[in-house]
């Protein structure tokens, strides 16, 4: 590639192959149907996987709620849902997929049809089991739970060894259930090649994330929002992994050529939490200050595979068991203080300057302990933080002027650290 090819201020040319991944994840499903395979609907956070190995087409809601936002259509599901008397304040993709149901949406507006049965995990959320036990109930289709209990900072190696013996009797549970229902007979050696795929698939994105601690960084969200959806749609399947390595083949090229995402790379910022989906665009405004975004834990937590105690030899050969130790060992369930730890160690190694902490007016697990987390990298590490409010899938929360002017009085405050 030579260096006029290697543009700045824009999205990689790989990325632009994301479509055509997702279009193909999309036409599986239809296709499932047509071929009276089994379908299932799953959380994020469950295995995926293991609907992979069981030859069952997984359904992520979740990425059909954000395909409502991206289309606009989120805030008219939502309301549909508020009607039928769930709150204001409940979780906005839960709510987007009740009216996207309700009125019979297609795929295209977020739609997710009726499945064969549906997999949801407490992993990251009680709402993903309500969730499901609402929709399931609606459909008349069986609906199969994982109980995850969470590590927290006391939690012994007895308790874990425990909780680890737990989750992988459920999940064992779980290939009786799926074939109870299908019909489909577990296959070991089917099963070692999903896993090896979804291992290779989060160590590509890990490559990537790897690029953007370089300064200036190659990467920008305009990658890696709508990056991360084959990592909980698709991790299993080969597809996304040559995606993710076009990838990072162009970051590298950019960052060998000393080229960033911007032009003009002034300020390094970490955004925690959901994206707004209905409004990717806003993220893009934050270049007029030569602001980027180079961490974003939502978008790096579906490579899961960062327990070290889970390597490639144990995904090949005891699947099952490293699915247990990853679904305990999530990035999103961390306790507070391996939290903090997370953060002061993310910020130091991608050179950040401040974090944007999204208070997501409508999802508990991302708002929860904000106010702590943000006092804590404050006072203690010098982190300079910032919380703005807003949601992933309702516009209505979200107030751009008021947020826009945070920001821009937290880059005035980043200015004058770097002047000192
Ligand atoms: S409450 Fe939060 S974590 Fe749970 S499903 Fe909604 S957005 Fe996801």
């Amino acid at each position: 590639m030579s260096k006029a090819e290697i543009k700045s201020n824009k999205m990689l040319n790989a990325t632009m192959g994301l479509k055509n991944i997702m279009g193909r994840h999309f036409l599986a499903i239809e296709q499932a149907y047509r071929d009276g395979k089994p379908t299932a609907w799953a959380t994020s956070g469950s295995p995926v996987e293991i609907l992979y190995a069981m030859d069952v087409q997984p359904m992520l809601p979740e990425n059909s709620a954000t395909v409502s936002a991206a289309q606009k259509y989120s805030q008219n599901f939502i309301e549909m849902a508020e009607e039928e008397g769930y709150s204001y304040d409940l979780c906005s993709y839960f709510k987007t997929n009740v009216g996207a149901v309700k009125s019979e949406a297609d795929m295209i507006k977020g739609g997710t049809r009726k499945p064969t049965f549906m997999l949801s995990t407490d992993v990251i959320c009680d709402t993903h089991v309500n969730w499901f036990q609402v929709q399931a109930e609606r459909f008349n289709v069986p609906h199969f739970t994982i109980d995850v209990p969470h590590v927290v900072s006391n939690t012994n190696q007895r308790q874990y060894n425990y909780f680890k013996k737990y989750v992988v009797e459920q999940l064992y549970e779980f290939l009786d259930f799926i074939q109870e229902v299908t019909g489909h007979e577990y296959d070991e050696e089917r099963a070692r090649q999903i896993t090896q795929n979804s291992w290779d698939l989060s160590m590509v994105w890990q490559d990537i994330y790897e690029l953007r601690k370089v300064v200036p960084c190659p990467i920008s969200t305009r990658d890696t929002f709508g990056g991360l959806f084959p990592l909980f749609t698709m991790p299993g399947l080969k597809e996304p992994i040559r995606l993710y390595k076009k990838m990072y083949k162009e970051a590298k090229a950019r960052v060998d050529n000393g080229i960033g995402a911007l032009e003009q790379e002034n300020f390094r910022l970490m955004f925690e939490g959901i994206p707004f989906w209905y409004n990717l665009k806003y993220f893009g405004t934050l270049e007029r200050w030569g602001a980027i975004i180079v961490y974003e834990p939502y978008t790096y937590a579906f490579s899961k595979y960062m327990n070290p105690n889970v390597t490639k030899e144990m995904v090949l050969n005891q699947p099952i068991e490293a699915m247990a130790e990853l679904m305990l060992s999530f990035w999103y369930i961390y306790d507070f203080e391996t939290r903090v730890k997370k953060f002061e160690e993310t910020v130091r190694d991608w050179k950040i300057d401040g974090v944007l902490l999204h208070n997501n007016m409508s999802c508990r697990p991302n708002s929860c302990g904000l106010y702590d987390l943000k006092r804590k990298l404050m006072d203690e590490a010098d982190i300079p933080c910032l919380i703005i409010d807003a949601d992933m899938n309702d516009p209505r929360k979200l107030n751009e002027t008021q947020v826009t002017n945070q920001i821009e009085s937290f880059i005035e405050i980043l200015r004058q650290r770097k002047k000192k």
